[in-house]
């Protein structure tokens, strides 16, 4: 079939809430994807951050095949391997202490703000506690997340929607102290702002976030879904600054490709929250995705990846500094690590560079603020980066 007909195919049947590119995609292979037509791409998106370790790892393909042909579900009434397994190696590398697995980013989100709803209301005895959340955030799509992300035009035909949310601005203390009652159970950011625009965190803003936390029994919870998992330079961003969160939610890169998420809490938060009953999932870290998450992290460890991006970052952003020395309507460029966006000036929609990328075969994002956003694999190289770099050449020399 050609892409148009597969296109058209399943525009007849899906419910049409994303404008896709026209592009069909088969197969990917290290940083390259390509599509049904055998076109080649480089991947500077990595499925908006999910696939650190490129496309086609045998290490891991071989993991995730050996589980299929064991067990692939057996609900959480039961134990198995890869969930102690994982478990054990995420709470290792997180330096945090008690894990729950969820299928996405958004469930991560939704279980974090139960627990510090649950830990609130067991200190207090009543309910009806409120958070902090940031501007320009992003949590996801389901009621709960949406209700603590920070962009108007995802929320408005959707409201009411949970009450008790406070909104301050990110990296503006005094904002936040200023939404602080006696009833606020927690404050809730991204460490690394992404689809609000690639906006890292200041060093005064998580340690005055982690004091006026400790200062009010409040729990401070990060959302590393998008910047976690090595993808800033360390397995946990927050990790750069030395704030540790009480609660923190990763999901994206934790799986390498299958659809995982969790929430992880220090002891203390575990102790005085919740309890059987409180929470469940079918799904939930079921023996496929924890024998990924488990592979994931292994593979994480024994190739570098932090070291990695820590060592390419120079060379990346050397490559966005020329650009934006080049370009006139590329105003900059910021963000950590593996995770960065080129500012582009606002009579030049971003979009219009996304779909002229991808004729260059060059596969990009955007973010909040008509920023191009750059996620590619972990494993990226020089020799990526420097081809990043031509194909971007190509799309920028006919921008006008
Ligand atoms: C993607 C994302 C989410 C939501 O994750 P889903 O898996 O899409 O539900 C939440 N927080 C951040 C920071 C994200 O980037």
């Amino acid at each position: 079939m050609t892409q148009t007909e597969y296109i058209n195919q399943a525009e007849e049947h899906l419910l049409h809430v994303y404008n896709r590119f026209p592009v069909v995609f088969d197969y990917g292979k290290g940083v390259h994807l390509y599509d049904t037509d055998g076109k080649e791409y480089l991947d500077f998106a990595s499925g908006i951050g999910v696939m650190a370790f490129g496309y086609g790892n045998p290490e891991y393909e071989l993991a995730l095949q050996k589980q299929i042909q064991k067990l692939t579900h057996t609900s959480n009434l039961y134990y198995h391997p890869p969930l102690a397994e994982a478990g054990e190696k995420l709470c290792k590398v997180s330096k945090m202490d008690k894990v729950f697995f969820t299928n996405s980013g958004a469930e991560a989100i939704e279980g974090a703000i139960k627990v510090a709803k649950k830990y609130a209301y067991l200190r207090d005895g009543f309910a009806g506690h409120e958070v902090i959340a940031m501007d320009h955030s992003f949590h996801g799509r389901t009621v709960g997340a949406l209700s603590v992300t920070g962009t108007n035009h995802y929320r408005e035909p959707f409201y009411p929607l949970m009450d008790g949310v406070k909104f301050a601005t990110f990296n503006d203390l005094d904002s936040v102290k200023q939404q602080v009652t006696d009833k606020t159970c927690a404050i809730l950011c991204e460490t690394l702002q992404g689809e609000g625009g690639i906006y890292p965190a200041t060093q005064e803003f998580l340690e005055g976030l982690r004091s006026l936390c400790d200062e009010k029994d409040i729990l401070l919870i990060f959302d590393e879904i998008q910047c976690g998992m090595g993808r800033c330079g360390a397995m946990f961003t927050w990790q750069l600054y030395g704030v540790k969160p009480d609660i923190m939610t990763t999901a994206k890169a934790l799986g390498g490709g299958v659809p995982v998420g969790a929430f992880l809490v220090t002891d203390n938060v575990a102790k005085a929250s919740l309890v059987p009953g409180d929470h469940g999932t079918t799904y939930g870290g079921n023996p496929l995705v924890c024998a990924a998450v488990a592979k994931s992290i292994d593979l994480m460890e024994s190739m570098k990846l932090p070291e990695h991006v820590q060592e390419l970052t120079p060379y990346f952003e050397e490559k966005l500094q020329r650009l934006t020395q080049d370009y006139e309507f590329v105003l900059g460029y910021r963000g950590m690590g593996f995770m960065q966006g080129l500012l582009i000036d606002e009579h030049i929609p971003v979009g219009q560079i996304l779909t002229k990328a991808l004729d260059e075969g060059l596969i990009v994002l955007s973010a909040g603020g008509n920023v191009l956003r750059m996620l590619p694999p972990l494993i990226m190289d020089e020799a990526g980066f420097d081809e990043m770099e031509v194909r971007l050449r190509r799309v920028l020399d006919v921008i006008e």
